[in-house]
């Protein structure tokens, strides 16, 4: 499958830093609403719709991915026209030095300061975040006043583009891949039950969306679709790294616990049944590093909600250039679709 062929590369370059989702909202919307039924934004910002069933179960299924990205928040313009900026969400000051973003809802483009190799040669400390500005060009401070207010988010400046047939490049695949997948599911065949669909806001900053949405939705079970790291890029003397912890190519990633959730078992088996019956290739993410998904509040919801966490492998997440492998993509579609096909409330017993 080609990269145009799918609606990743429009969702991956739209801006939707954690509460400010409009724009990505806006398109998720456009994308899905011939295909659900009472679709609607709740209080926090979540896009909810549900996708009709075949009536033959009454199971009460949610499927979540969510539509923010990490990306950085304006503070103030400094008296000579640079703009101050913090974080949202997770992202390491090592890779902020001439990074290129576009700030506010203009989509301005600027570049993050450096001080080139000529001056700083001498230099060995890691910058913190607040010592970078953000340059536009402006010539004084009230011309970056005019493109920059306090509160106006700012993302990665990144276009989304093939490298080979099968592995792509671009910003926010955490998790526009999982909307891409939830999307495509949308479009597909109906399920024996009523889905329930989630495209979930500020899970960058602590899943608050999802905690909103699985208290409105009561699902008795949730799958949420991710993105998740995969590192096995040679360090020296081509000896992997050791924090791989999953692989491009290598299929879906079915999570057993990260550092949020752990998985329902009977899902986390099914899950496994089906993509041997379906002999696709498939990895499984174990609990030794960092990092959660909208898992960790959804099965904690109401009165608990059998949860997994189905991911895709994605390179350098939380940087403007993230890499994914479009066959990947497509068996965690494949691999949802056929599960979401045979669960049955034994699948949930204990
Ligand atoms: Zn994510």
């Amino acid at each position: 499958m080609a990269l145009q062929d799918t609606l990743l590369k429009q969702l991956s370059e739209s801006a939707g830093v954690s509460g400010a989702e409009n724009e990505i909202r806006q398109l998720i919307y456009d994308a899905i609403k011939d295909h659900v039924t009472d679709l609607r934004v709740d209080t926090m910002g979540n896009l909810l719709a549900v996708k009709k069933g075949t009536g033959k179960s009454s199971l009460k299924v949610m499927v979540a991915a969510h539509m923010d990205e990490v990306g950085f928040m304006v503070m103030g313009v400094d008296s000579d026209g640079l703009i101050k900026f913090s974080s949202v969400g997770g992202i390491d000051p090592r890779i902020l030095p001439a990074l290129r973003v576009h700030v506010g809802k203009d989509k301005t483009p600027g570049v993050i300061t450096w001080k080139p190799i000529h001056l700083s040669w001498k230099e060995k400390d890691v910058k913190k975040t607040d010592s970078f500005r953000i340059d536009i060009g402006a010539e004084n401070k009230a011309a970056a006043e005019g493109k920059a207010q306090p509160g106006d988010r700012v993302t990665f400046a990144s276009e989304t583009i093939a490298l080979t047939e099968n592995i792509v490049r671009g910003k926010a695949f955490d998790d526009r891949a999982g909307c891409a997948e939830l999307i495509e599911l949308i479009k597909g065949d109906p399920f024996p039950f009523d889905l329930l669909v989630a495209f979930t806001v500020q899970e960058e900053i602590g899943s608050r969306g999802a905690q909103i949405a699985a208290q409105g939705l009561k699902p008795d079970v949730a799958i949420v679709l991710e993105a998740t790291a995969a590192h096995e890029v040679p360090q020296s003397d081509d000896e992997p790294d050791i924090t791989t912890v999953t692989k491009l190519g290598h299929g879906p990633v079915i999570t057993y616990m990260d550092k949020g959730s752990i998985a329902h078992p009977g899902l986390r088996k099914l899950f496994v049944r089906v993509a041997e019956q379906l002999g696709i290739p498939h990895q499984f993410r174990s609990p030794q590093y960092a990092g959660g998904t909208d898992a960790a509040v959804i099965h904690v919801a109401n009165a608990g909600v059998a949860t997994i966490t189905i991911s895709v492998p994605c390179r350098y997440l939380h940087s403007p250039y993230l890499m994914l492998d479009l066959n990947d993509f497509q068996n965690v579609v494949k691999l949802v679709r056929t599960t979401l096909m045979q669960l049955s409330p034994s699948d949930l017993e204990r």
